[in-house]
């Protein structure tokens, strides 16, 4: 095993008994993540709905549908990337996140991307949106999805150049069609990026 399925094996080990917020008590199963440690490219979207509580894999309902669709549009597979939430929990009837809840989980995914070390940070949704972007000191920067999704951050951490991309959440396009195409316009974006 190397050192980074180590370190996330620890990881895993902690959200799959973590009761650091209430969400415990009524998961089925946590979800911690999918995909390739060596990604160049990590997904974050917000928190499991019902079918991922049932599963325990990331984005496996009907927006894991449309997002597996765009994966393949750019030609990548789920081994390729790799998929994380905000919250390891899923939210009673997929509820928004509270706020106390991001705070307890955010040291988890703290932790994934400083193990994965993604050259691309994409981001689905409003939720994980703000949440990297103001953890890489983009506060001034934050606006709603619609205004900003498809835009291209450029931020330098310690470990070099990052780029910050947000794009819409997979969902949306399961009660307005219209935005598969917007969704397919930004994954363009990502074709090519994570060789
Ligand atoms: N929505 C999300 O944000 N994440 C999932 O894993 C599934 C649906
Ligand atoms: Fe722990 Fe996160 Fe699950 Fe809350 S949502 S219990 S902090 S793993």
């Amino acid at each position: 095993m190397s050192d980074k399925e180590k370190e996330l094996e620890e990881i895993k080990k902690k959200i799959l008994n973590c009761k650091k917020c209430n969400l415990w008590k009524t998961r089925n199963k946590a979800v911690v993540d999918e995909g390739s440690l060596n990604a160049k490219i990590m997904f974050i979207g917000e928190a499991p709905g019902f079918n991922e509580d049932q599963q325990g894999k990331p984005f496996v309902g009907r927006a894991g549908k449309i997002f597996d669709e765009l994966l393949n549009f750019i030609n990548l597979k789920r081994e390729d990337v790799y998929i994380t939430n905000i919250l390891k929990c899923r939210p009673p009837d997929n509820r928004n996140p509270q706020e106390n809840e991001i705070k307890s989980c955010t040291p988890y995914l703290d932790k994934q991307l400083e193990i994965i070390n993604p050259k691309i940070i994409c981001c689905l949704g409003n939720f994980a949106t703000k949440l990297i972007m103001k953890k890489f000191n983009l506060n001034n920067k934050i606006q709603g999805i619609s205004k900003i999704h498809g835009e291209i951050f450029d931020v330098s951490t310690l470990n070099g150049q990052i780029k910050i991309i947000p794009i819409y959440h997979p969902a949306v396009a399961t009660y307005n069609p219209n935005k598969i195409d917007i969704l397919k316009k930004d994954f363009e974006i990502l074709r090519g990026k994570n060789g």
